[in-house]
């Protein structure tokens, strides 16, 4: 699949307030500054619509672009930010656990694992909510290009060790690098399997 249209729709700050037209959603999540507005750019190949953040923290909205009339691409808050309040925190992992866990119309989310960094307790619980709620994903490890293939590796089967306690059978992943733009046409494709199979 490509990518031909992409625009923005609009932006909401509770899942009960988004599109209820019934087109399948593909949700793109992760940590704060793991890459995904580099991804979601790059995926679209349009430079500014997702905005890279400066701050850390910055897009606590959830944001729904429509791609070739067909689909929605949701860009969602981060998680885990050290630098906000417990309260405010609590308030968007509230948000973000109301659109994942109650959205009928998402097809699939993605979890964005930042490569360079060892397995987080943060993403390691997050999956680990989103498999015992039945939430389908994949996982993107992002930023590739900054390790070796051998550290990348090693840096992938720790995260699935990490994992390997509560899972018998891996969820689907990707390698992407938005620099090198890695990983877009398997995604783009993972997408549009779904998508036919709807
Ligand atoms: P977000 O906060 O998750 O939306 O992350 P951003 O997309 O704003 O990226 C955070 C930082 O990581 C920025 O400085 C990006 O330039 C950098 N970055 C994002 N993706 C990649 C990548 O694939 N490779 C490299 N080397 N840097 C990246």
């Amino acid at each position: 699949m490509d990518v031909n249209t992409a625009e923005f729709v609009s932006s909401f700050t509770r899942a009960q307030q988004c599109p209820s037209d019934g087109v399948p959603e593909f949700a793109f999540i992760g940590r704060s500054n793991v890459g995904k507005s580099s991804l979601i750019n790059m995926l679209t190949a349009r430079k500014g619509l997702a905005k890279v953040s400066s701050t850390p923290g910055k897009t606590q909205l959830i944001n729904f672009f429509r791609i070739n009339h067909r689909w929605y691409l949701v860009d969602l808050p981060g998680y885990g930010y050290a630098q906000v309040s417990k309260s405010k925190r609590k308030e968007l992992a509230q948000m973000i656990e109301g659109y994942l866990m109650f959205r009928q119309t998402l097809a699939s989310a993605f979890v964005l694992i930042d490569s360079n960094v060892p397995p987080q307790k943060a993403d390691i619980e997050f999956v680990n909510t989103l498999g015992a709620n039945g939430v389908p994903f994949a996982i993107v490890f992002t930023k590739t290009d900054r390790l070796t293939p051998g550290q990348l590796q090693n840096s992938t089967r720790a995260f699935f060790d990490a994992l390997s306690p509560t899972w018998d059978t891996m969820p689907p992943h990707f390698l992407s690098s938005s620099v090198y733009r890695t990983g877009r046409q398997d995604i783009l494709d993972y997408i549009g399997n779904i998508l036919a199979s709807l």
